[in-house]
């Protein structure tokens, strides 16, 4: 059995004759058979010189801290942890990528720690001696080989295609497809749980000019005492701000019925996903003069399509993350302009880099009638770029640098580094 399509372009029939013979060795028969029946390129030339190949990927879990604790319907979040991924290649370049959650497992399978273990067993073994440049062809490689781990996928799909990009001296978004948009504006979410500080947050971010979308994350008290809550921050900031509420899933479908018009009510335009269950869901969007969001049902393309067929929203929260990589978010985007249902770039409180991916993904959609919640980085403390992202004018800025267009600071990476703490604690409690 032979495994190969000989990319005749770039490689002589000698060198092809040469490593005929290795062919069994370049992939597992599972995903050589899919990947025959497909009529999918594969190659892994060791020693090929013009073949720029990867040669090792490294994981790393940061613990940064907040600005203060983040509250939403599932969990308070106190912190955020990133798992970053790097994959160095044989010609120098190395790229990075991020896969974070909201509060650990508190929103859904992966956890930062759980990423890093499945990156470092599972997902290196398939990509180290591989080409670089076959950036598809390497994620159809992990996605046959590995079944879920979205979010994983998503972290090591941004390293690639960082690389990618600096190789070619092009942007992520440029790889894409292309950008139809620079800046992306940005909402901010009032989640300290406090009427009167959510206020004061609210005007602040209004006279900075950083924010003017305003999202609240409601559902952990009554129905009524959370409208209340909405109203008073909607009657403060009055026409210079919109406002929407987030449930995360909180609510039943009668406290959806009752609480969904008494916030259309008091002037807020949109509900993110009100109610666990698609077919609630379902049965409550078109009811109620304000937009209904989904957010965590929409899992990637599939559940995507099955939310338009149910006709289920008016507006879908697209995160890289969520969906299984930015490719797949431009799949979730599709379905949505088909399906006439409007967009979101929505966020898993990713740090700068997870947060500029989404930001590349989301600058190639057709549409963005609801802008973005891109603001992870601003609820973290410390800056881990060598230079900040730009945040002005209600808007973020999408760099135009090669890959990601973002350098890290190493010394600040290797400083908030779980294992180099760890080192650091067990060196003070010896002496
Ligand atoms: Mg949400």
């Amino acid at each position: 059995m032979f495994y190969y399509l000989i990319d005749f372009k770039r490689f002589s029939y000698l060198y092809a004759f040469f490593v005929w013979g290795q062919a069994d060795k370049v992939l597992d028969a599972k995903t050589a058979q899919v990947f025959n029946k497909n009529h999918i390129k594969t190659h892994k030339f060791k020693g090929f010189s013009e073949m720029v190949t990867i040669d090792r990927v490294e994981t790393l879990v940061l613990d940064l801290p907040t600005i203060r604790p983040h509250q939403l319907a599932m969990a308070t979040m106190h912190g955020q942890t990133l798992m970053l991924v790097r994959i160095y290649c044989s010609d120098g370049s190395v790229g990075v990528g991020e896969g974070t959650t909201i509060g650990g497992l508190a929103y859904g399978a992966e956890s930062p720690e759980g990423m890093k273990l499945a990156i470092d067993t599972y997902f290196a073994p398939l990509l180290l001696g591989q080409n670089a440049d076959d950036v598809s062809a390497l994620m159809q490689r992990l996605h046959i080989a590995i079944r879920d781990n979205r979010f994983a996928k998503s972290a090591v799909e941004t390293a690639l295609y960082d690389a990618l990009g600096k190789r070619r001296q092009l942007p992520i978004s440029e790889l894409l497809g292309g950008r139809l948009r620079d800046r992306l504006p940005v909402a901010w979410t009032l989640a300290s749980g406090d009427t009167a500080k959510d206020i004061d947050e609210a005007e602040h971010m209004l006279s900075v000019r950083r924010h003017r979308i305003f999202k609240l994350k409601i559902g952990k008290r009554a129905v009524a005492q959370d409208v209340a809550h909405v109203a008073a921050i909607k009657k403060a900031v009055g026409d210079r701000a919109t406002v929407r509420v987030d449930v995360n899933m909180a609510w039943t479908e009668l406290e959806a019925r009752y609480g969904i018009p008494a916030l259309a009510d008091v002037g807020c335009e949109l509900v993110e996903q009100p109610v666990a269950n698609a077919a609630a869901l379902a049965r409550l969007a078109g009811k109620y003069p304000i937009a209904i969001m989904a957010d965590e049902l929409l899992t990637g393309p599939e559940s995507a399509f099955a939310l338009a067929k149910a006709q289920a929203a008016d507006v879908f929260a697209i995160k890289i993350e969520q969906s299984g990589g930015m490719r797949a978010a431009q799949k979730v985007a599709a379905i949505a302009e088909a399906a006439h249902i409007e967009l979101y770039g929505g966020t898993m409180l990713e740090g700068s880099i997870g947060t500029i991916a989404s930001a590349h993904a989301f600058s190639t959609f057709h549409a963005l009638e609801w802008g973005t919640e891109l603001f992870g980085p601003l609820l973290i403390t410390e800056e881990i770029l060598e230079t900040p992202l730009v945040y002005q004018d209600f808007e973020l800025h999408i760099p135009s640098g090669p890959g990601l267009g973002i350098t890290l600071d190493e010394e600040r990476v290797q400083f908030f580094s779980r294992e180099q703490r760890k080192k650091t604690v067990s060196l003070a409690a010896s002496r």
